[in-house]
């Protein structure tokens, strides 16, 4: 079985990137166990940051790496929290939840359009990069609902009316923002189609 290091410390990110790999047969063993590496997020856009980590983890541990950089763009935020939904106003998710419904208390139905993109990165041995991206649209909603998933899973409600914490672990992994950019990232690491890009540097 192929064995890909994954350079997030994001539990429920971690779990989501496990099921979807094993349909491919590649097995995801976190980069860091119990330390205390962070690589800070200092880029402009998403590839700049997962780019960044995956290369890092992979100069760490020497085995191909995965990394993500995602976020929620909320249209009447002005696209916020974007780049930095996992410390919009603290680093409680459930603070970041709060702080967005309540940016929106006034914002009608039709008004609180969004979405949620990933980018996900692999930095193989030999420098050779992959990338892509998956993006998954809905609205915010008026409360959160459901038990399921992570960060705003409770307030993003999906083409079906339901928010993406009431669908099951596997109708989510079938068609994220993350599993569309996976998808795309497995295509291309089959075709041998990686670059040798700057990405991020
Ligand atoms: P980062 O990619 O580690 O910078 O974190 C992205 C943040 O965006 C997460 O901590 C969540 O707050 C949010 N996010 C990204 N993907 C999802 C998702 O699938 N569901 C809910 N929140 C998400």
């Amino acid at each position: 079985m192929t064995e890909w290091v994954l350079a997030s410390r994001n539990a429920g990110k971690a779990r989501e990137f496990d099921a979807m790999l094993a349909a491919y047969g590649i097995r995801v063993v976190p980069a860091f166990v119990g330390g205390g590496v962070v690589v800070p997020e200092t880029g402009r856009t998403y590839l700049e940051n997962a780019t960044a980590k995956a290369r890092f983890a992979l100069e760490q541990r020497g085995q191909p790496a995965l990394a993500d950089d995602s976020g929620i763009e909320v249209d009447a935020l002005s696209g916020a929290p974007g780049l930095y939904s996992a410390r919009y106003v603290s680093d409680d998710p459930w603070e970041n939840v709060e702080a967005v419904l309540v940016k929106l208390l006034e914002v009608p139905w039709p008004l609180r359009t969004a979405r949620m993109r990933a980018v996900v990165v692999l930095a193989c041995p030999g420098g050779r990069l992959y990338s892509a991206e998956g993006v998954i649209e809905g609205r915010i909603g008026m409360v959160p609902r459901g038990t399921h998933g992570f960060g705003y899973d409770p307030i993003f409600v999906g083409p079906d009316g339901r928010t993406l914490a009431e669908w099951s672990t596997d109708e989510k992994n079938a068609v994220s923002h993350r599993a569309q950019a996976l998808r795309q990232l497995v295509a291309q690491w089959r075709a041998g189609a990686g670059s040798r890009g700057t990405a991020g540097q």
